[in-house]
């Protein structure tokens, strides 16, 4: 029992980060591309693991707007400035439990 009480939790979270127009390499439209940072904590069944929990693991993710296929993407400090003209840095979306629709591509590149 006390071993249950103690086994690791894990969870997955996502926050909307920012958003550009770009030509989408999987639908070939222009349209909005939207930035997700995503990431995963540690908890126990004692202790949930909480957005704000130590983080094991993070990624960065664009969703197309267009026809939803999301791209794993390096650190935005790495690409926004000279790849992504016109990028809106977005402040104001709340982290909320990852969809899993999308961190089945997310969780192999997390580190
Ligand atoms: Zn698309």
């Amino acid at each position: 029992m006390l071993f249950f009480l103690t086994s690791d939790k894990w969870a997955l979270w996502e926050r909307r980060i920012g958003y550009f127009t770009a030509r989408c390499q999987s639908c070939h439209q222009e349209t909005w591309q939207i930035l997700f940072h995503m990431w995963r904590t540690k908890g126990s069944q004692i202790s949930p693991p909480t957005p704000w929990s130590p983080i094991h693991g993070q990624a960065y993710q664009v969703r197309c707007n267009g026809c939803g296929v999301p791209a794993m993407v390096g650190h935005p400090q790495t690409w926004v400035p000279h790849q992504a003209p016109g990028f809106v840095h977005e402040h104001h979306h709340q982290t909320m439990p990852a969809t899993p629709m999308y961190t089945t591509v997310a969780i192999p590149v997390m580190r």
